[in-house]
């Protein structure tokens, strides 16, 4: 077997594809060595090996031995020097490399080779003895820290304690005798630790150096990494061994990390830092200031790469080129400049902020570098969020109060208020707040809106608080259970930290952390990138892309993102207006069918005017408009004072108010009186709302010439006589509205698929059905059993426990929940072949549950309307 491949010096064995061999690192080096860039020789020894080597009881296989010899003497003939030659010893690094960057291993030993007699044939060979001396005692340093176990502040205290007594603050200061006398310390301190003396003989220090590597990829830190970012324990690591370049030879040397374009904005200039006269780990250790790379982007007091080493910084534009070219991606690299000349070190693509992802993404497509069909799907679609919103100021203070669910995005600060009415008045008087509640109801609608953010200590992801917030862009963190709220003190507390009413706060919708006090936020910039990648991902997606909307103001946001429509008008949001909730109250008090027909006869004209509103801003789009939904006892009159004016309306006696509240409240209300069951029951409250729908359409088709044709939902559907005799009602009605106006439309009468039966049965409920949107937060509280409101106490635990995969509110449970989704689209198709199919749960704005239902075959997703461009470009993605 094959356990070592050469790279560099003529001999490239391994390549870029070989990353499950070779580890990232090492398939890099071989791969940039072989496109002519300048790599100092060096071999892998394959992740195989690391395998091998726990397989046999932490045994090599017996090849091993003679391939690295081999592989070392190849490099020594390449480099012109000899390991463990005492006139001009062969150094070597000795590096871990996985498949994928983990931290948490064992990483880097550098000079590795030297000693006390080598030590001496470097100060000979390089004419310059303190930076032999230099060099040991990093190599000292290193083993014994990463190798032998030795705490690192032990050499770091000596190395203080040195600098003291010698009066010097700076490392450079110190003299080659100095570190003579400093490696002796080191040396003794590794004694005394580990109890063995630092290993003289070069073969055994190249030896104690893999087996650490080897050693290090089993231990605790790395195996957590692993768990946490699911990376299997038999891909093993790879151990890459290289021939030493210095940086630190003296002022024509330098070391550097950079990016080959800014991982921040993604501006194509050259990005990062190096320092002259330095080696490997000092650049990100601190110790001195690394410098700016390109001139551009230096201050009068700093000393740029460009200026400084004009010749070397030439050669590795010359490579960044070359690197961009080849990798057709963004490089992070590591590099060093030996007495003028480059080595290349290593090179990997490069993390970036979301901005810069789009940036580099558009910008590597009009440069020729990818197709545009790759720019797409270089862009995460779920990132798009952090472009949408205010985010934190990174570099803002911050001081962590809780946390809870990251459920709608963006970061605000504001006054802490208890109360939606509070909300709306200090608001109106231009106060910013975050309105603080256990839960919300569609009650508290008008004080979200009012509000900044919102925070409730419980509900999930799909509770009342987190559905509405999203779908108004408002910051919302939920179900932050660590925090006790007290209404009546108006007080909120975490152990024994408590915040009062008009305290400030600060929410980051994004991570889900409160913070206590004002953090500073920045503002989204939407660049013209942006929609130049929106077009791109209109271009190829199949999928349409709708909006959840209800008011004007969420319809008008929707249709500046790009949705295609609006699959969701909840209309209960509706009913809260301070000028409708007294009939809404009056409506479901009163217990004759005539007082009932009055209050909601005064009803109609507002709601005729909400939906003339949004066929008005879709302007011919399709509008699915969905008829109340809730439970009744949301809209309940609550205190007293309500309880009387809605007495006062109906001239009734509070006390018989106050039986009829006790009589519809509801031990379950989420599977209660609620949908359909409600239109069956009080069928006056359908017949109103799709009188108001026709009516709205018939005038606005007029008045704009778009032939508007209003799609009607039926919620909670789930037998197919709910919906039949519902839609029943509703044509009967329409047929009035046609009559008396001496008109007629198009119009759609359709049902929500979102409990398992109507799943089960969608080719019956098809028959009577125009089209099916299936709400798939009920069909994940349904199937799972699972209430959306009380799941957040106990579902993290889960997802953190590995339980579940994911959050099933989040991302559709592709084998339950998802298993029933395509069970209603098939049965549903086999009624109707040309049925069309939605999804307006909030999965319709998740990338991964929007690729499920590319594959099941959706026509549209509709989401809140700043999840629209991220359905957008999932949706192309998911097409590719
Ligand atoms: C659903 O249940 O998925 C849905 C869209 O309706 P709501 O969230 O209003 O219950
Ligand atoms: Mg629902």
């Amino acid at each position: 077997t094959k356990w070592v491949y050469s790279f560099g010096g003529g001999l490239n064995e391994g390549g870029a594809g070989m990353r499950n061999l070779l580890g990232g690192k090492g398939a890099n080096l071989a791969e940039m060595a072989s496109i002519g860039l300048p790599v100092p020789p060096g071999f892998t020894i394959t992740t195989e090996v690391c395998s091998a080597y726990y397989d046999n009881g932490n045994a090599y296989p017996t090849e091993l031995a003679e391939q690295v010899a081999s592989a070392l003497h190849r490099v020594e003939k390449s480099v012109g020097l000899v390991f463990g030659d005492a006139s001009a010893p062969l150094l070597v690094s000795v590096r871990s490399g996985a498949r994928v960057s983990m931290p948490g291993m064992m990483d880097t030993v550098l000079n590795l080779g030297l000693n006390d007699e080598t030590v001496e044939g470097l100060a000979a060979s390089s004419k310059d003895e303190r930076f032999a001396w230099d060099s040991y005692r990093r190599f000292i340093q290193m083993y014994g820290s990463v190798v032998m176990g030795v705490p690192h502040h032990r050499f770091e205290d000596l190395l203080e304690q040195a600098k003291h007594g010698l009066g010097v603050t700076d490392d450079t200061a110190i003299k080659a005798s100095d570190w003579r006398e400093i490696v002796k310390d080191y040396k003794d301190v590794v004694q005394k630790e580990t109890g063995k003396p630092f290993p003289n003989e070069p073969q055994e220090q190249l030896w104690g150096a893999i087996s650490a590597v080897f050693g290090s990829w089993m231990n605790p830190r790395a195996n957590t990494y692993r768990k946490l970012h699911d990376i299997p324990a038999n891909w093993g690591t790879a151990v890459n061994v290289q021939a030493m370049v210095f940086g630190n030879m003296g002022e024509d040397c330098a070391t550097g990390v950079c990016f080959t374009r800014d991982p921040s904005t993604g501006e194509n200039i050259f990005y990062g830092e190096y320092l002259v006269n330095a080696q490997g780990e000092d650049v990100v250790a601190g110790i001195r200031t690394p410098q700016p790379m390109s001139a551009g982007r230096a201050t009068s007091d700093q000393s740029p790469m460009e200026k400084v080493l004009p010749e070397a910084y030439k050669e590795l534009m010359r490579v960044r080129d070359i690197l961009e070219r080849h990798y057709r991606d963004m490089q992070d690299i590591e590099f060093t400049v030996q007495s003028n000349v480059l080595y290349m070190l290593q090179t990997r693509s490069g993390k970036r902020t979301a901005a810069a992802a789009l940036k580099i993404a558009i910008d590597m497509a009009q440069e020729g570098l990818i197709t545009q069909e790759e720019a797409i799907q270089r862009v995460p679609p779920g990132s798009l969020d952090q472009l949408l919103h205010p985010t934190l100021d990174p570099k803002a203070e911050r001081n962590l109060f809780s946390r809870g669910l990251p459920a709608s995005p963006g970061a605000a600060a504001g006054a802490i208020v208890f109360t939606a009415e509070e909300v709306e008045d200090r608001a109106a008087k231009g106060e910013d707040v975050i309105l603080v509640r256990i839960e919300t109801s569609p009650e508290d609608v008008h004080g979200m809106h009012a509000a900044r953010g919102v925070l409730t200590t419980r509900g999930g992801m799909t509770s009342h608080a987190a559905v509405v917030a999203r779908g108004m862009g408002r910051v919302c963190v939920a179900g932050a259970g660590g925090i006790t709220v007290d209404y009546k003190a108006q007080t909120m507390t975490v152990g024994n930290v408590t915040l009062k009413g008009g305290d400030w706060i600060t929410l980051d919708g994004g991570t889900g952390a409160v913070y206590v006090g004002k953090v500073a936020t920045i503002p989204p910039t939407l660049s013209g990138d942006f929609s130049t990648l929106m077009g791109w991902a209109d271009e190829v997606r199949r999928l349409r892309v709708r909006a959840n909307a209800e008011t004007p103001e969420d319809a008008e946001t929707a249709r500046r993102f790009g949705a295609e429509g609006i699959g969701l008008s909840r209309t209960e949001h509706m009913f809260f207006g301070p000028d409708r909730i007294g009939f809404v109250r009056q409506m479901i008090m009163s217990d004759d069918p005539a007082t009932r027909k009055k209050a909601i006869d005064a009803l109609l004209p507002f709601q005729r005017d909400d939906f003339s509103q949004i066929f008005r801003i879709m302007s011919g789009l399709p509008v699915t408009i969905r008829l109340l939904d809730p439970p009744l006892h949301e809209f309940l009159p609550h205190g007293e004072t309500e309880l009387e004016e809605v007495a006062t309306a109906l001239g009734q006696s509070v006390e018989s108010l106050r039986a009829r509240r006790s009589a519809l409240s509801e031990a379950n209300p989420m599977l209660g009186h609620r949908g359909c069951r409600l239109g069956i029951t009080y069928p006056e409250i359908y017949t109103m709302q799709v009188r108001a729908i026709i009516e709205a359409a018939i005038a606005v088709s007029k008045e704009t010439g778009h032939a508007i044709v209003p799609e009607i939902m039926i919620p909670l559907v789930g037998v197919k006589t709910e919906l039949e005799v519902t839609r029943k009602a509703a044509e009967a009605e329409v047929a009035a509205v046609f009559k008396e106006q001496g008109t007629t439309l198009e119009y759609l009468i359709g049902t929500m698929i979102e409990l398992p039966r109507a799943a089960i049965t969608a080719d019956q409920i098809a028959e009577v059905a125009d089209f099916f949107s299936f709400g798939t937060n009920d069909l994940t509280q349904t199937t799972l059993g699972l209430s959306r409101d009380d799941a957040g106490s106990f579902l993290p635990y889960y997802v953190d426990h590995g339980l579940l995969p994911k959050d099933p509110f989040v991302s559709i449970d592709r084998e339950g929940v998802g298993a029933l989704v395509r069970m209603g689209a098939e049965n549903g198709r086999k009624t109707k072949p040309a049925l069309k199919l939605g999804v307006c749960g909030e999965h319709g704005g998740d990338p991964d549950s929007i690729a499920f239902f590319e594959s099941v075959g959706l026509d549209y997703v509709s989401c809140s309307p700043f999840r629209v461009p991220v359905a957008r470009l999932a949706a192309a993605q998911a097409a590719l």
